[in-house]
């Protein structure tokens, strides 16, 4: 039986450059959380910066396939802008990951259907940044309240009734009549 690992915290708040191709050899879990003020290409498209990101990701070798892969889970609660009325409205994001680490485009073709290709090179990449580019995917196209929830139903609903009650609709009626 293979156990769960529980993962290795990370401390909050650093950039945390990481090698994911070691890290899938030796078979490391990665656990933490971050703020979302600290994503800000991700705060450039919600409401505010309010909110926090967890994650765990596993660093290991396919168990079938040869290659190396991270598996886990990211989850956000933020506060997207709703595009009826562009107030606030609350998002919690569940997103599971399927990354195929590979060194090449040739490596990338052949991961098996489910798998997004993470190109690696040389360099260490970000933690930080890998999980920001997964919710940037992960985000709702076009967030919207319930119609019953979102304040513009009632506005919207209140310019119609006005437009059709206003004098001058009264008057466009008085003008078509004199017309025909
Ligand atoms: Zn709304």
């Amino acid at each position: 039986m293979r156990m769960a690992k529980l993962g290795r915290l990370m401390p909050p708040g650093l950039l945390q450059m990481i090698e994911p191709l070691r890290l899938a050899i030796i078979g490391e879990v990665l656990a933490g959380q971050y703020v979302l003020r600290d994503m800000q290409r991700l705060c450039k498209l919600l409401h505010d910066n309010c909110g926090e990101v967890s994650y765990r990701l596993e660093f290991r070798r396919h168990e079938k396939e040869r290659f190396f892969c991270i598996t886990g889970v990211i989850r956000a609660n933020l506060h997207a802008v709703c595009q009826r009325c562009l107030d606030g409205m609350e998002v919690y994001i569940n997103n599971e990951v399927y990354l195929g680490i590979v060194r090449d485009r040739s490596e990338a073709a052949g991961l098996p259907a489910g798998y997004e290709p993470l190109l690696v090179g040389d360099e260490p990449v970000s933690l930080r940044e890998l999980l920001e580019d997964e919710l940037l995917l992960a985000m709702p196209m076009s967030p919207m309240h319930d119609p019953e929830h979102c304040p513009a139903t009632g506005i919207l609903a209140g310019l119609k009734e006005r437009a059709e009650t206003s004098p001058f609709a009264k008057l466009k009626e008085l003008a078509q009549k004199v017309r025909y």
